[in-house]
């Protein structure tokens, strides 16, 4: 059987399913990396009163929604993040698949995205991103990028060749490198850590210079609009500080689905000043 010839829906609500199952996945990923334990050993038990958690309590949103977010045995309430994780994962490769289809493209983007997942929700709770997230992604990016230079591997991929990685990766820390020296000197204190430097120059590699202007401007869009929200509900803490590798996250994933799209009206004579 061709995959070709599935009905799109059906796709993309396999997609979807399996988004949600890996989103169970990097949770705990983002639970247990900075606490330094295996993430594959031991089975999950439940926080709250450390019962080993059954399979048919482990399916990912469904459990939650069966359980009515409370534990099997303690009735606890069980953390939204569970649900929100898999939810969110589980659009993200949606919208991958829909745009993509079933491609080596896709496969790539996936592992972009759920890399991108794990630096997020590691950075929101702990304020930094482990280098093993970002470091090894700059050689990476550069092997995409001759790939597609000399194979053709990853047609649809935004950067076509080695050029334009080594251009994203140097455009892209070097920006972040500039706003942190920059925000050193006019705030007196740590405006953006080193992490997101490293994060950017990955992201940079698969972006190309241009989507990494838009990665970089959309991050600060949006960081703005939950910082000030935030700030509005008093929930920024008295260092005032807000991770920023989220909001890169963010955008490189917006950049991925809809980059040229964007660059393409942006640049259109007819809007343009
Ligand atoms: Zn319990």
């Amino acid at each position: 059987m061709n995959v070709h010839h599935l009905p799109m829906e059906f796709i993309i609500i396999a997609a979807g399913l399996f988004g949600a199952a890996a989103g169970s996945f990097l949770h705990v990923c983002i639970w247990r990396i900075p606490r330094e334990t295996s993430i594959v050993t031991p089975a999950s038990r439940t926080p709250c009163c450390d019962v080993s958690i059954r399979w048919y309590d482990n399916i990912p949103i469904l459990s939650y929604c069966i359980l009515l977010g409370r534990c099997r045995y303690c009735r606890s309430s069980i953390s939204l993040r569970y649900l929100i994780y898999e939810i969110v994962t589980a659009l993200l490769f949606a919208g991958i698949v829909y745009k993509f289809g079933i491609s080596l493209t896709t496969l790539l983007y996936l592992i972009m995205t759920m890399n991108l997942i794990v630096a997020s929700g590691i950075d929101w709770d702990h304020q930094y991103i482990p280098d093993f997230l970002s470091l090894p992604m700059i050689p990476a990016a550069l092997v995409v990028a001759a790939l597609v230079q000399w194979t053709g591997m990853f047609p649809q991929a935004l950067v076509q060749n080695i050029r334009q990685a080594i251009v994203g990766c140097v455009v892209g820390g070097g920006i972040i490198w500039g706003i942190r020296i920059i925000g050193a000197w006019v705030f007196q204190q740590e405006a953006m850590g080193f992490g997101d430097v490293k994060l950017m120059a990955f992201m940079g590699g698969f972006l190309g210079w241009d989507e990494t202007l838009l990665c970089i401007f959309l991050a600060s869009l949006l960081g703005s609009c939950v910082g000030i929200g935030l700030k509005m509900a008093g929930k920024i803490d008295k260092y005032g500080r807000i991770p920023f590798g989220p909001y890169l996250c963010a955008g490189a994933y917006l950049c991925l689905l809809f980059g040229p799209e964007i660059i393409q009206w942006y640049t259109n004579p007819l809007f343009s000043p």
